[in-house]
């Protein structure tokens, strides 16, 4: 049976990270189908573990491949906003975080000073805030 298995499988995509990814989807789907009882949502958590298995069976390798780089790359851009937002949240008390109405560019002033003129160091645009 294993060998049978492996042999099927040879020459077909197999998991990868995406794939990971889209079967906790299609598990949470699930999940909350049956909490809802709305039969939309797990034909939808159905739909997803469907592009799963196409993914996993699928012979064109390369095409697979790349859809996963594309994914990591995209995750890799959450996970930077995400970091951003906490450090933002973090400096909340020390720092005001303005955006540059020229180009913008996020940028971080410190607090309490008063009206103070910020020069973008992107494009060099100078507009006034208040810290
Ligand atoms: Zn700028």
């Amino acid at each position: 049976m294993r060998e049978k298995f492996r042999r099927f499988m040879t020459g077909r995509y197999g998991s990868d990270g995406l794939n990971q990814f889209l079967s906790i989807c299609a598990l949470v789907l699930l999940a909350i189908s049956l909490l809802l009882r709305s039969s939309l949502v797990s034909w939808l958590g159905i739909a997803v573990l469907g592009v799963c298995y196409w993914r996993m069976l699928s012979r064109n390798i390369s095409r697979r491949t790349e859809e996963n780089y594309r994914f990591y790359n995209l995750q890799q851009r959450v996970q930077n906003k995400f970091a951003g937002l906490k450090s933002q949240w973090q400096g909340r008390k020390y720092y005001r975080y303005y955006r540059c109405p020229q180009c913008r560019q996020k940028l971080r002033v410190p607090r309490g000073r008063g009206r103070i003129q910020i020069s973008c160091p992107r494009c060099g645009t100078q507009f006034i805030k208040k810290s």
